[in-house]
């Protein structure tokens, strides 16, 4: 696997205040990398040193094998705090940026208008700016941040200000963009949209890496050692002296059974001899956010 973005040991303070406190992480060619924490917790800070826009006071950064000024062009930055050109009309705006980053000027408004199309904004393009609503501006920022066709592209709260339906667009874009081969760092609050995208997280705490892996191996290692399970009467009564279920609660419609020294197949095996009519049987997995309020609540660091 190559390594497109590399942390190491990356320290930034402000003053007296350590925003940033000796931070690794990698992300990966084609993988969607959440980068997670609670408000201030050194995100946009690192994102601004990927970025060349602050200098870090100690530790290393490489994009895309290079120091970060020596790249701009191949990523697509998305700030956290936007700002376009208010009187400039949309494809303006967006053959501007692109030409910035080398692009030339045909290939800036061929993307632009593919772009403005894939956002459905393609009746936009001529009209300024500013008379565009909130939403459709997130938008167009979101075209600016990768009409220049980056192989990595930072999104620093894509969804913030989106209703649902744009929110279900952009979401959809980002997996297509990583169909396309792109590398993609999310930095979002909304952890229901960085469960059903990423790849791998960082969960930033403080300036320090508190959680950082494969999200399916963190889930795994946090799930509690649990089956739900809903049968046609949800009567616990069918479920008692199963060997190896240590509890058994009510959790809405269905049931949790705790287990200890059985495995969740021995449950289920058991259920079917004892023929109880098992309309659903999962493994109980617990939500990213509840993880991510366990450990960020706790203070704790459990890499
Ligand atoms: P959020 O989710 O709220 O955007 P964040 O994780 O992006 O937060 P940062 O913006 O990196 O957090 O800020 C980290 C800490 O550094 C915060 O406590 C913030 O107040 C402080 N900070 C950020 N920028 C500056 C600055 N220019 N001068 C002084 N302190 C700053």
């Amino acid at each position: 696997m190559q390594t497109v973005l590399e942390v190491s040991h990356l320290s930034k303070s402000y003053g007296d205040f350590r925003a940033v406190n000796d931070l690794s992480f990698a992300v990966q060619a084609g993988e969607i990398f959440g980068l997670l924490g609670p408000n201030g917790a050194g995100k946009t800070t690192t994102i601004r040193i990927l970025m060349d826009i602050f200098k870090a006071d100690s530790g290393e950064v490489r994009v895309l094998g290079e120091r970060p000024a020596a790249v701009r062009a191949r990523v697509g930055y998305l700030p956290e705090e936007r700002g376009l050109y208010k009187d400039l009309k949309v494809i303006e705006a967006l053959v501007y940026l692109a030409r910035l980053k080398g692009t030339d000027e045909t290939t800036a408004r061929r993307n632009a208008t593919t772009w403005l199309e894939r956002v459905e904004l393609q009746d936009w393009g001529k009209h300024k700016v500013k008379d565009l609503s909130r939403g459709m501006q997130q938008k167009v920022q979101f075209v600016a941040s990768l009409v220049h066709d980056p192989e990595l592209l930072i999104l620093d709260e894509p969804f913030q200000g989106l209703d649902p339906l744009n929110v279900e667009m952009i979401k959809n874009l980002i997996r297509a963009l990583q169909a396309e081969g792109k590398t993609i760092v999310l930095s979002a609050h909304q952890m229901n949209l960085v469960e059903e995208l990423c790849d791998r997280i960082v969960l930033i705490n403080r300036g320090k890496a508190v959680l950082y892996g494969a999200l399916a191996d963190i889930k795994r290692d946090f799930a509690p050692h649990a089956v739900r399970v809903k049968t046609s009467n949800s009567a616990s009564g069918d479920l008692t002296g199963i060997p190896g279920v240590k509890e058994i609660r009510p959790i809405g419609d269905a049931l949790l059974l705790e287990l200890d020294g059985t495995t969740p197949q021995a449950v289920l095996a058991e259920l079917v001899r004892r023929g109880v009519d098992v309309q659903s049987f999962e493994v109980a997995s617990v939500p990213l956010n509840d993880i991510f309020v366990q450990v960020v609540g706790q203070g704790g660091d459990v890499t």
